[in-house]
């Protein structure tokens, strides 16, 4: 199996919210890669005819290292600042996530897969694949954005635009779309699959048809699990797909729409009338969001606790580990992964107390029996 997930757009530094989200997907992998461990010991041991041993699961995560907030933060740095570069300012907020998550103990991915990367190999063929077959089309804005209408038509119930999209009001669900760009679209439900460069952007690629720009953040997720897909055809398939609660609507919807319409046949290719009906990865873990004093932990609020707070040890012990107290409190502490939880230092510190019974149990336990001999 392949497990994919969405992974951060770097412009400043990681927070709670980011971090439980990571933490408890790194429990779901060790939990998979120990079923794995234990199924291939099982079967190397058995007397039955041996079947073909599969391979590890392959676990898959993508950076977003061009994006609004990432040139914005990068314009409004000072000129002779080393991070007004947009590309040296992701670089630098990968830097710091990935040290991040190694001293929260989160195993790193096998592949990781930066946008940047793949806007010409993967990403705009993708893009133009969606025109030839008719599910996106370029605005007279010159943005390319994808076509809602012209996917449900030639669609089916399971392959319908906004399935895994929580059910909301038809007025908070069009308050959450882009409305700016109402004028240009052929269904407020569009979503922008090539963003048309705008003056002063400092990061860009030239599309052979659509000229300069860059891709929207949605098409980046199903263009790259695509490419990877390609890669490893032989021996892995994605099954599971994951992230933040947040990035169920508009996000992974869309993802799913764009992987959907991906493998239609060609307008022009009429005689094919056969639809797909295998739906795009069958298993999707959506983890819940961090609130703190009553609201939901997020950087545009101003609200955060980072993560190099966190581990700040206020009283070092030989027992103390501010990483495995955090990683107690998401295993079940903090209620169900997919719900919200609420963080204090309290609630922290309550988990540090659990852990550090445990710990001292298996101490006390290790040391008897040593000396039972
Ligand atoms: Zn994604």
């Amino acid at each position: 199996i392949a497990f994919y997930t969405c992974g951060p757009t770097v412009y400043a530094p990681a927070h709670l919210g980011h971090a439980r989200t990571y933490v408890c997907l790194d429990i779901v992998r060790r939990v998979l890669e120990h079923q794995y461990a234990q199924h291939r010991g099982g079967s190397s041991n058995s007397t039955m005819p041996s079947s073909p041993v599969p391979p590890p699961p392959l676990f898959v995560m993508n950076v977003t290292d061009v994006d609004d907030k990432i040139l914005a933060t990068a314009a409004a740095r000072d000129e002779t600042d080393s991070l007004s570069s947009p590309l040296a300012l992701a670089r630098h907020y990968e830097a710091a996530f990935w040290s991040d998550l190694d001293r929260l103990n989160v195993l790193r991915p096998h592949v990781v897969t930066r946008v940047t990367e793949h806007v010409e190999t993967a990403i705009l063929p993708y893009i133009q694949r969606l025109v030839d077959n008719g599910t996106a089309y370029c605005a007279t804005s010159g943005d390319v954005y994808f076509d809602v209408r012209a996917f449900e038509d030639r669609t089916n119930a399971r392959t319908r635009y906004g399935k895994l999209a929580p059910p909301v009001s038809a007025t908070d669900f069009y308050s959450r779309l882009d409305q700016t760009a109402e004028t240009v679209k052929r269904d407020p439900r569009d979503f922008v699959l090539w963003k048309r460069r705008k003056e002063g952007e400092a990061l860009f690629w030239t599309a052979p048809v659509w000229g300069e720009g860059r891709p929207g953040w949605h098409i980046e997720c199903s263009a790259m699990i695509q490419a990877v897909q390609e890669q490893f055809q032989q021996t892995h398939r994605f099954v599971v797909h994951a992230g933040g609660v947040d990035l169920q609507f508009p996000h992974h919807t869309n993802e799913i729409a764009q992987a959907e319409a991906h493998v239609l046949p060609d307008l022009d290719n009429v005689t094919d009338t056969t639809l797909p009906v295998q739906e795009w990865i069958p298993h999707w873990i959506h983890t819940g969001h961090v609130h703190i004093d009553g609201l939901k932990m997020s950087k545009s609020l101003k609200n955060f606790v980072s993560i190099e707070e966190l581990l700040q040890d206020d009283n070092p012990s030989s027992l103390s580990s501010p990483a495995d107290d955090f990683r107690l409190w998401c295993l079940g502490m903090s209620g169900s992964y997919r719900g919200p939880a609420t963080y204090s230092r309290d609630a922290v510190s309550q988990s540090s107390h659990v852990r550090e019974k445990l710990v001292r149990f298996l101490l006390d336990g290790e040391r008897w029996l040593s000396q039972a001999g």
